[in-house]
């Protein structure tokens, strides 16, 4: 039943713009207005806090379909899990209230800023500093390719606290968009998820309470790392709603365009690629339910299983939306048809919450 009033919801409201937001490179508002209408904006959010309590899979679910329409429209309710995350995951009681209220009602998005121009895979190289000042933090520094930055109205940010403990000395903190010196760089100008803005984040002198620190001094890292366990899980779920947008794009256009007098679906050659297509697409999302079905339970295994349904199902989604373009011939090389939005879209998936070079490093450390 959510499968299905995502998909409607998505067709009707979301798909009609796709085209447009990526030409533009533009906020889909349209996107976020009908996820708002659709109370689908951060279904993550227990229902202790206003929020619709959707578990991991259901999240994935909605995700999925709105990827399937338009990927960069699906960083909304993604990157507002990812975002918000720190806060649910580790967060005091004080700040789970403060912050999670407004975002289940959709007075505020939530980004996360972990990346810096100098610390991307090395994470816990960041030179962000938070130095302690009576009740209050001061944040110096800039954070870089952050999701949202400039529309959200809550930051999670990563800083150092102490440098002599390198991961250990990093702390996590709620930055709002209104705090003094708080600024954004200009958008970057991308290959694909062009609708979804990235800028740098820029911290001048400033200061917030110390309450709005996540968790313990020091344990930042640790947080920002647990997260990206669950929210990879996300990202897999971008994947496989880009590549089965894909494979349904193509599954009707080859059955309308004829060569040879006969549709090019009649073509044996044709129908293999469709089949290995559908193949990894259904191998990709079991592995991605199992894994939301690990980060709700909280398994020992989830480590390796969200970087396992990040990495294939991204790659998976590259090979798919490829493939698409394959099957359109000359007219999928084109904007005329949606397939090469969604090859420029898949691209993003291998490479952020952690490239596939660095979830394999994961898989690697934490093998079944
Ligand atoms: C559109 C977009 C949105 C993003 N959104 C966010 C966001 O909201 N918040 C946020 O904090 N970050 C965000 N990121 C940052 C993203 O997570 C990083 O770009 C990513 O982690 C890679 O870091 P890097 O770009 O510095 O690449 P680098 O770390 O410099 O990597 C370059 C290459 O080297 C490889 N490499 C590096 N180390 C190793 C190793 N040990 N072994 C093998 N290969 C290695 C990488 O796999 C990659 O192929 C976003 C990025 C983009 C492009």
């Amino acid at each position: 039943m959510l499968r299905d009033a995502v998909r409607s919801l998505a067709e009707a409201k979301i798909a009609p713009y796709a085209a447009a937001v990526d030409e533009e490179a533009r906020f889909p508002q349209e996107a976020l207005a009908a996820l708002l209408g659709g109370d689908l904006h951060a279904v993550h959010v227990p229902e202790e806090y206003g929020g619709a309590g959707a578990d991991a899979l259901a999240t994935v679910i909605v995700i999925e379909e709105v990827a399937r329409v338009c990927a960069s429209s699906s960083l909304i309710p993604a990157v507002n899990k990812l975002g918000s995350l720190p806060v649910i995951l580790s967060g005091s009681e004080a700040l789970k209230k403060k912050y999670m209220t407004p975002l289940a009602k959709g007075e505020g998005m939530f980004s996360y800023c972990l990346s810096e121009p100098d610390a991307g895979s090395d994470a816990a190289g960041m030179k962000t500093r938070a130095v302690r000042d009576g009740d209050t933090y001061v944040l110096n520094g800039v954070k870089r390719w952050i999701t949202n930055a400039g529309e959200s109205e809550y930051y999670t940010v990563m800083a150092v606290t102490d440098p002599a403990k390198r991961s250990k000395g990093i702390s996590a903190f709620v930055v709002e968009k209104s705090d003094e010196g708080v600024s954004f760089g200009a958008p970057e100008k991308k290959l694909g998820i062009k609708g979804s803005p990235t800028r740098e984040v820029y911290l001048d002198d400033v200061r917030i309470p110390a309450d709005r620190m996540i968790g313990e001094e020091g344990t930042g890292f640790a947080t920002a790392m647990q997260t990206l366990d669950h929210t990879r899980i996300t990202i897999a779920a971008q994947a496989l709603g880009i590549a089965q947008g894909a494979l349904d794009y193509a599954k009707g256009y080859v059955r309308e365009r004829k060569q040879f007098g006969k549709p090019i679906a009649d073509f044996q050659g044709v129908q293999f690629m469709l089949a290995d297509m559908a193949m990894k697409i259904e191998a990709a999302r079991q592995l991605t339910y199992a894994a939301a079905a690990k980060s709700e339970r909280g398994d020992a295994d989830l480590t390796f299983q969200g970087a396992a349904a990040k990495c294939f199902a991204s790659d998976v989604a590259m090979e798919v939306t490829t493939d698409a373009v394959q099957l359109l011939g000359g007219y999928g090389y084109t904007r005329d048809y949606p397939v090469e939005r969604m090859m420029r879209d898949a691209k993003i998936t291998q490479i952020y919450e952690g490239t596939n070079q660095v979830q394999r490093i994961v898989m690697a450390r934490n093998l079944p």
